[in-house]
């Protein structure tokens, strides 16, 4: 696919969703015209801090947007008729496969941001719900004061 890295985020302004590319400079909204400083790392950087924000905590998780729902589908469909007669071994080697042309995006705990198309960051976690709750509810977890 060769796909140029890129950062997505929400515009601060009116909330709808923007993309930079790597090697592009920033510019403001298009669709507020509001200014914005938010430009993507540079192709193969390590992305420890968010693009967007700067917050520093970050995650990653399968990239699995609609567009790669799309293609899962078109591959399942065309390798049906041939894994229909083979073993479970073979319909999960096929599972594995399509998992692993799967991409991981790093993603800001704190907007959402998606980075894409970087290297893995080995110091980040997958997702992690108690990490999440901290950020929407603040420091105290619902119920504790
Ligand atoms: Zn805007
Ligand atoms: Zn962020």
């Amino acid at each position: 696919m060769g796909r140029v890295a890129s950062v997505h985020f929400l515009c601060t302004a009116c909330e709808r969703r923007l993309g930079r590319e790597a090697g592009e400079p920033s510019q403001p909204c298009e669709h507020c015209r509001a200014p914005s400083p938010v430009t993507a790392p540079p192709v193969g950087s390590i992305i420890d801090r968010c693009a967007a924000c700067g917050h520093d905590q970050l995650y990653f998780q399968k990239d699995f947007n609609r567009k790669t729902g799309i293609a899962l589908v078109v591959v399942g469909s065309i390798f049906v008729p041939w894994t229909y007669g083979l073993s479970l071994l073979g319909v999960t080697i096929l599972d594995y496969i399509v998992w692993r042309m799967v991409k991981d995006v790093i993603v800001c705990y704190d907007c959402q941001a998606v980075h894409r198309g970087y290297p893995a960051n080995p110091r980040l976690q997958p997702f992690d719900l108690a990490t999440h709750d901290r950020h929407v509810y603040g420091q105290a977890p619902p119920g504790a004061e």
